[in-house]
């Protein structure tokens, strides 16, 4: 599914440099080169605040806790993503709504989050799922109307940009109250281990939320508030500030790479009657995190097992939505209509999408699906 050997033979003198200096300053915890990537990454994002942080999971822990909610507070969530954005709203003793998504770019809409409001709503985390941005003008829209902090979940979409119908254009991350992003190693931008990065644009927010995940500390040994202990650790932040300058090129190349997917998979299926493939969300780029396609006519399974047997990867992001998740139940409160969020989870099928692929292992994927298909 990725090639992260690959990717890192084309840059090894940089990272093996980076890492190397690290072990030689021998500054593990909180060394230089963890400033100097939140640097760059803060110019990369457009100058706003960056805490970084242990994982991906981690930040958007720290972010509900920066915004000081109370048990029994709702905070809204697709209900197709991966498990960690709702996790984290349970963990807090907190109420996660889970809300449908659109049924062709998988995003949450602002519509679907309208209908589960209630008085006991606080927040919203739009999830930008595979890579392009959830439809952010009428949710941003819809929190400043009803008074809901938006805690944007960047982890597969970091790089993509999202324009404004006045023609402003932000990056994915920046344009809620708090935007929280993984370095996971299989991520648009990841490390060699785990990581995470908080980003906002309010100064005292974030302050607070640096407090939070150092112990709620400003002052050495002076612990003003609860917090926790999430770190990116130095060697991490060296590979990642190594990479950083690579994401923009890593985007363009899995651009390309979805566009022969598109073309090769559209002249086998040019009506879409075997299968959909990725929507584009209008207004948003897309980083292409994962390329994936909708099976039809409950042949998802059929279809992966065929190409295994092939020695072609394929997943299923996500096999479940949340509300059949057994740890949900009696702990999260379900919108009406899920029906969009379960459709997706028995019908997604990922292919394999990295910065290495080439046309040649791309018609090999493409060979198994046109066969089993007969097409
Ligand atoms: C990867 C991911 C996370 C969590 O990141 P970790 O670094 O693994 O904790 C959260 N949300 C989404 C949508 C993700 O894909």
């Amino acid at each position: 599914m990725v090639d992260l050997k690959g990717q890192y033979l084309k840059i090894k003198d940089e990272i093996d440099a980076g890492i190397q200096a690290v072990i030689d300053s021998s500054a593990f915890i909180n060394g230089p080169a963890v400033n100097e990537f939140r640097h760059h990454l803060s110019q990369y994002m457009g100058g706003l605040n960056v805490i970084t942080c242990a994982n991906g999971t981690d930040a958007l822990q720290i972010a509900l806790m920066a915004l000081g909610l109370k048990p029994g507070d709702e905070v809204i969530v697709p209900a197709f993503t991966y498990v960690s954005s709702a996790e984290v709203i349970a963990l807090l003793g907190l109420t996660p709504v889970m809300v449908d998504v659109d049924p062709d770019t998988f995003n949450v809409t602002a519509e679907n989050i309208r209908k589960a409001l209630t008085p006991a709503s606080k927040a919203v985390i739009p999830v930008h799922l595979f890579g392009q941005s959830c439809d952010m003008e009428p949710i941003l829209a819809l929190a400043e109307e009803c008074g809901l902090y938006v805690i944007e979940d960047n982890a597969q979409a970091l790089g993509a940009e999202y324009t404004f119908s006045d023609g402003r254009r932000a990056r994915t991350g920046t344009m809620g109250t708090i935007g929280c992003t993984s370095f996971f190693p299989s991520k648009n931008l990841g490390c060699y281990g785990d990581g995470g990065a908080i980003f906002c644009s309010d100064d005292v927010l974030a302050e607070k939320i640096a407090m939070i995940a150092n112990h709620g500390q400003k002052v050495k040994y002076h612990h003003s508030i609860i917090g926790c202990n999430s770190r990116l650790d130095t060697i991490q932040a060296a590979v990642l500030d190594v990479k950083l300058r690579h994401l923009d090129e890593y985007s363009r190349a899995r651009s390309d790479a979805a566009a022969y997917y598109d073309g090769r998979l559209t002249e086998l299926d040019p009506d879409g009657r075997y299968f959909q493939i990725p929507v584009r969300q209008k207004n948003s780029t897309h980083v292409w995190h994962q390329y994936t396609l909708k099976i039809r006519n409950g042949r998802r399974d059929g279809l992966k097992a065929f190409l295994a047997e092939r020695g072609i990867p394929s997943m299923i992001y996500y096999p479940l939505p949340l509300q059949e998740q057994e740890a949900f139940l009696g702990v999260a409160r379900a919108a009406e209509d899920l029906s969009n969020a379960r459709e997706c989870a028995y019908s997604v099928l990922s292919l394999p999408m990295h910065t290495e692929l080439t046309h040649e292992i791309q018609d090999a994927v493409i060979a198994g699906i046109r066969d089993y298909f007969e097409l």
